[in-house]
């Protein structure tokens, strides 16, 4: 069922199993994940269906440094569906050492392995509708491919790996149909999640409070809670509910909101190849029913323990689209048009201090003398790219001089100092808004530049052309674009010492029996993979763990020890006895 809160008669209480503030990929999974489960559910989301600005500038906040990190109401979005409304839809799982306790690596160690995620990485690929779970060639295809760039050889790099792509599905709308025939689950629009009421104790939720931008209020009331809010959103609910402990929920450690992780990642260096050009497989390979996969270089496992560095991944890529000298009309057409790019995709064609009217003519030059491919790729791009239902994941050039930049994506080391925070100022709804003071380490440049040099060295020694960066240089370039977008990760880390970790194992905050966080918050580290499989993989796990902790306590022989969070007149019969429906009831103001 879908509901607006705008339209709840004010101070209503909304009784129910599970209470899920959140509706973008985890919120959606895990209510996906009870459909017909016996189990009531409210889906609270702050938006609507459209992007709605007085509801996204809810997400405004301040940034340390803007060079670094892009302001928080950027890069996510605050609608039904969440920010995969926006994403790019690449699925990657984490590699097993991601979840190793790494004696290099100081707080790493996840409290699953990748072998407990395993099944429900599954279930999440066909959420995503990224296909086969298949993550090597071997895998996913059933003839050899060409090799990336034939001729090279690596101890430390393998190219078998592949990332695979969604459509990418936005959630919402491809989700929205089925939560709304679903008669356990009751979708309540355009209702923010604020107050979050603890009992005395302040070990169980008792009731969380719903606004409406509106100015209408109302309640609910559940046995279990989760906050599927995003990395920036879940530490911001948690810091701000002060009343019971006076740090905030889950932070008696001082650990909400520190860790704080997103990725490194950037376009760096030249690799010129010495090869015919039908020699390098630049682009993607297509899967079974048209999934779109690519290979990586990715680096072992065994090198990353040898040298204690991190994850790491790079794909081949075009030179930098802002310097004009690659001669490209594609590219320098991409440049030209990036007004009209939204912010997320355009940001690293903005930021070139050097550029001035002499380039963007050059770049004009370069589209009039290369008409033909311009125009080629212009169309390929139409219909690959809004014609079809499952989209081209992205630009895709081959460089006509064989000359191209490594793209990578690399691990972040998970540190205390780098943190969100409240600042003093609120939103529209009274609640303090966030401060992002993202940090990155030594360790996290020593990691790119090991895995460059590697790569330097494996591209010489195959005798197939150099590869060369400049070291002096490597950390600005590397930071040009600062923190990756997007990738909120480690702000309510997940560990099994609630000393050093914020929520459990089954994502449960320590100490609060009924509180639950879903979504890439709890990350204890950062991998090279984006995140979204994983947030997906762990939401279909949570929502088993749900099912089940709920099946134990309506067993007789558990009934006696409910917990009160849903009201007292509540009887255990009543539990046993009621409809699927979730129960209303008006409280006087
Ligand atoms: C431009 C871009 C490209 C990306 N590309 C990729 C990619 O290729 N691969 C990948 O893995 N990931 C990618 N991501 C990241 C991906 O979008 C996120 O990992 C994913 O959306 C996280 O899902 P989530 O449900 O945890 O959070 P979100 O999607 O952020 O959902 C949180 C939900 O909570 C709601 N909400 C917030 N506050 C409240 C409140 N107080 N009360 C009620 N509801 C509230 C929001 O409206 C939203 O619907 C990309 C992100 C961006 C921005």
């Amino acid at each position: 069922m879908l509901q607006d809160a705008r339209n709840l008669p004010d101070g209503q209480v909304l009784e129910t199993d599970v209470c899920i503030a959140g509706a973008g990929a985890a919120g959606i999974t895990l209510a996906l994940e009870l459909l017909d489960s016996g189990i009531d559910v409210v889906l609270l989301e702050s938006g609507g269906f459209n992007d709605e600005k007085s509801t996204q500038s809810l997400y405004s906040g301040t940034v340390a440094t803007e060079r670094l990190h892009s302001p928080p109401d950027r890069y996510r979005q605050r609608r039904f569906g969440g920010s995969t409304t926006l994403w790019g839809g690449r699925c990657v799982p984490f590699d097993a050492i991601d979840f190793e306790t790494r004696s290099y690596l100081p707080n790493s160690g996840w409290p699953i392995t990748r072998e407990v995620l395993e099944p429900h990485y599954r279930r999440a690929n066909a959420l995503c509708e990224a296909g086969q779970f298949a993550y090597t060639t071997g895998e996913a295809f059933s003839a050899a491919l060409q090799p990336v760039i034939r001729g090279f050889g690596s101890g430390d790099f393998s190219t078998n790996s592949l990332e695979r792509f969604s459509c990418p599905t936005n959630f919402g709308l491809r989700y929205r149909a089925r939560l709304a025939a679903a008669s356990n689950v009751r979708v309540l629009l355009h209702a923010n999640i604020g107050r979050i009421s603890l009992n005395d104790a302040g070990t169980m939720v008792r009731e969380v409070g719903v606004r409406t931008l509106q100015g209408k209020a109302c309640s609910v009331r559940a046995r279990h809670y989760v906050l599927a809010l995003g990395g920036l959103e879940v530490p911001r609910v948690l810091l701000a509910n002060r009343d019971i402990h006076p740090t905030g929920i889950g932070n008696a450690r001082d650990l909400v909101g520190r860790y704080y992780m997103c990725h490194i990642a950037g376009t760096v260096g030249s690799l010129q190849l010495n090869l015919p050009r039908a020699d390098v497989s630049h682009g993607y390979d297509l899967a079974e029913s048209g999934v779109y996969c690519r290979r990586r270089l990715a680096l072992s496992a065994a090198t990353q323990r040898r040298l204690g560095i991190g994850n790491f991944i790079a794909r081949l890529h075009h030179p930098r689209i802002t310097n004009p000298d690659h001669g490209t009309g594609a590219l320098s057409l991409l440049y030209l048009a990036k007004p009209f790019i939204p912010y997320e995709y355009a940001k690293r064609l903005h930021g070139d201090e050097t550029a001035n009217w002499r380039t963007w003519l050059q770049h004009v030059q370069n589209v009039l003398g290369d008409p033909v491919d311009t125009a080629a790729f212009l169309w390929d791009w139409y219909r690959l790219r809004h014609l079809a239902s499952r989209k081209f994941p992205s630009i895709i050039v081959k460089p006509k001089t064989n000359c191209f930049s490594l793209d990578f994506h690399s691990e972040q080391q998970p540190n205390f100092s780098s943190r969100v925070t409240l600042n003093g100022a609120q939103d529209a709804l009274g609640m303090p808004q966030v401060h992002i003071d993202w940090r990155y380490t030594e360790w996290d440049i020593r990691t790119v530049r090991c895995a460059l040099n590697l790569f330097a060295r494996d591209i010489q020694a195959s005798g197939i052309g150099s590869f060369t960066y400049n070291p002096a240089s490597l950390e600005t370039e590397i930071l040009r674009d600062g923190a990756y977008g997007g990738h909120h990760l480690g702000t309510a880390r997940m560990g099994t010492d609630s000393h050093t970790s914020v929520v459990d194992g089954d994502c449960k905050i320590h100490g609060v029996q009924n509180l639950f966080v879903a979504g890439s918050a709890t990350f204890p580290t950062s991998s090279q993979a984006n995140p979204t499989l994983t947030v997906v993989a762990l939401a279909i796990r949570l929502a088993a763990h749900l099912k089940e902790k709920i099946h134990q306590e309506r067993q007789p022989s558990a009934l006696h020890a409910l917990p009160p969070s849903v009201t007292p007149s509540v009887t255990p019969s009543a539990y046993r006895s009621r409809s699927n429906r979730p129960v209303d009831r008006n409280v006087p103001a």
